[in-house]
């Protein structure tokens, strides 16, 4: 295989590798910042369950809105099976 090659396979398979643990360190803190109510962007308390999907058993996908600035994301959490 051609030395070049190979370095260059190498070179997009580690910023492929960065990004995506950049990406997911990202949303975990946005979903951290959104579960104590702060929004992520503006920092203000004016976070909103806009929309849920899914539940019972399974993961869901959960919908956040700001009211401030316009922010929007949506996460998928596993809900657990035995919360009361
Ligand atoms: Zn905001």
């Amino acid at each position: 295989m051609d030395i070049y090659l190979l370095l260059f396979l190498i070179i997009v398979l580690l910023g492929s590798v960065a990004v995506s643990t950049y990406y997911f360190k990202d949303k975990n803190e946005q979903l951290r910042a959104i579960q104590s109510g702060i929004c992520p962007k503006c920092k203000k308390e004016s976070i909103v369950l806009s929309d849920q999907r899914g539940g019972g058993c399974g993961p869901k996908l959960v919908s956040f809105y700001c009211t401030d600035c316009g922010y929007e994301n949506s996460f998928s959490m596993n809900s657990g099976c035995n919360i009361s």
